[in-house]
């Protein structure tokens, strides 16, 4: 039986745009892809692109109160925000125009609608026509969600945070994970007055001990008031503000609040259950290791997964997805020894097991180190951060690398290709350091702080 297309992608976010333009500019297979929204998804539309420019816009002024202190003779001004935010939102139209291009000069035929399955080899479109295809690949990613509590339609999510008509004076920022930390650092750059409420004992929950601990402590060193163990109870508006009663019995106003209490899959009415595709605790798409569900031909890779939930994932299992269906090499995504940089200020960069999860799988050596950096401490700041390495005693293996400064991002890139190819602590030592710089503690750990 013939088929309209070989591959038909539900979702134009980094996964789904991935694999659609691989398949078709690779293997010239007959693709179309299907997206209700705006091309890029959530990566650059509402997520790591925007914030990524917000954390930039949001460091300037401290680098001017630095530079003051470097001898230079400037003052900071007032932060423009309408300014700010017509040129991040042309960047990300201009990126919206580039994902577009890719999948046009690949020869994929795009779809500015909704899609859902009818049956393991169709999919609908919004305006009711169909169209078959040899294999499905569902890349729908997620959204974020807000719990429910009364007066929770009050708060923003972090979908609406680049799009604010003005900066708020006062904003309280709820969760503890990766969104509400960065958005936290974020606010309080840009000089909004921050509270931030997480419910459990400390942001950041997963993440090396160590290295959350310093995060929380300079968060509050630079004036963000983090209330551990405290949520929100209800909110009300009042006159312009947002009348919140928290878990600590304090009642106060704000002029924003934003939730970033977790994200959810993108799976509900896309005809899953019809096809007996299994969805699981969390609402995700139930996959094997090579991404494929329940229905041979259907497919589903990203955030709508809920695998690891990063963009540089998504797009490793779209690849991957194109190589075992359209290049017959059955290939599956290496979730191992992800690194990643979670962009609060001060940044946190990590690969591997934190601390407290390697010393359950086996002995282990920690060496550590937390000293004021150079730049920052020459102005005065006291601003620490950590750079520790979790090494295992048998294998000397570096089990774990975690870095808590500016530029870890950057930083924990490159460690990560040493701990991915199974570097040794003996490894890093034996590897000359780059002087002054931080990172060059990595390769000066002489002793262990502790063993566990
Ligand atoms: P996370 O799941 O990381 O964090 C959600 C936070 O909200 C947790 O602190 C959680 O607390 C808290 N929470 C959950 N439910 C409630 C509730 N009912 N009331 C109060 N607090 C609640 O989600 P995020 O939204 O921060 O991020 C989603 C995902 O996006 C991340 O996991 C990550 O994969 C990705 N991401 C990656 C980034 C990066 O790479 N830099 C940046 C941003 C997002 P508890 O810990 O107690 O469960």
């Amino acid at each position: 039986m013939g088929f309209d297309y070989d591959l038909f992608v539900i979702g134009g976010g980094s996964g789904g745009v991935r694999a659609a333009r691989v398949a078709a500019g690779e293997t010239g297979a007959k693709v179309a892809l299907a997206e209700e929204d705006r091309y890029g998804g959530t990566c650059v539309i509402r997520g790591c692109v925007p914030k990524k420019l917000m954390v930039f816009a949001s460091e300037y002024a401290s680098m001017v109160e630095d530079a003051q202190a470097y001898g230079w003779d400037i003052k900071p001004g007032a932060f423009n925000w309408d300014h700010f935010r017509g040129k991040m939102h042309a960047e990300l139209d201009r990126l919206e125009g580039i994902y577009r291009n890719i999948l046009k000069n690949n020869g994929v035929e795009t779809f500015d609608a909704r899609a859902k399955l009818v049956d393991a080899h169709t999919v609908e479109l919004s305006d009711g026509t169909r169209k078959t295809a040899k294999h499905i690949l569902i890349a729908t990613g997620g959204h974020p969600v807000k719990p429910d509590i009364p007066g929770a339609e009050l708060a923003i999510t972090s979908n609406e945070i680049f799009h604010l008509e003005k900066l708020p004076k006062t904003m309280l920022i709820v969760g503890g994970g990766y969104i509400a930390s960065e958005f936290a650092g974020i606010m309080n750059g840009l000089g909004v007055n921050t509270t931030q409420f997480y419910r459990g004992a400390q942001i950041l929950r997963g993440f090396d001990d160590e290295a959350r601990g310093l995060v929380c402590e300079e968060m509050c060193q630079a004036g963000i008031d983090v209330h551990l163990g405290t949520n929100v109870l209800e909110m009300r508006r009042e006159g312009d503000q947002v009348w919140v009663k928290a878990t600590n019995g304090e009642e106060r106003l704000f002029d924003q609040v934003m939730f970033a209490t977790g994200r959810t899959p993108n799976a509900d009415d896309l005809g899953l259950e019809a096809l007996g595709i299994a969805r699981g605790r969390k609402g995700e798409i139930v996959v094997d290791d090579y991404s494929q569900t329940a229905v041979p031909s259907v497919y589903a890779i990203g955030d709508v997964t809920d695998r690891v939930n990063l963009t540089p994932v998504a797009i490793r299992e779209g690849m991957a997805f194109v190589e075992t269906v359209f290049k017959g090499n059955p290939t599956k995504p290496d979730h191992a020894l992800i690194p990643t940089a979670i962009f609060t200020q001060p940044e946190m960069g990590t690969v591997g097991l934190s601390e407290e999860e390697a010393a359950e799988q086996e002995p282990i050596e920690v060496y550590s180190t937390s000293f004021k950096p150079m730049q920052q401490a020459f102005a005065g700041r006291a601003q620490r951060v950590l750079m520790k390495l979790v090494v295992s005693k048998a294998s000397r293996k570096v089990l774990g690398c975690h870095i808590v400064a500016p530029g870890a991002g950057e930083m924990i890139q490159l460690a990560g290709i040493a701990v991915k190819m199974g570097a040794t602590k003996e490894d890093f030592d034996r590897t000359v350091a780059v002087h002054p710089t931080m990172s060059e503690e990595l390769v000066t750990l002489k002793t262990p702080v502790r063993s566990a």
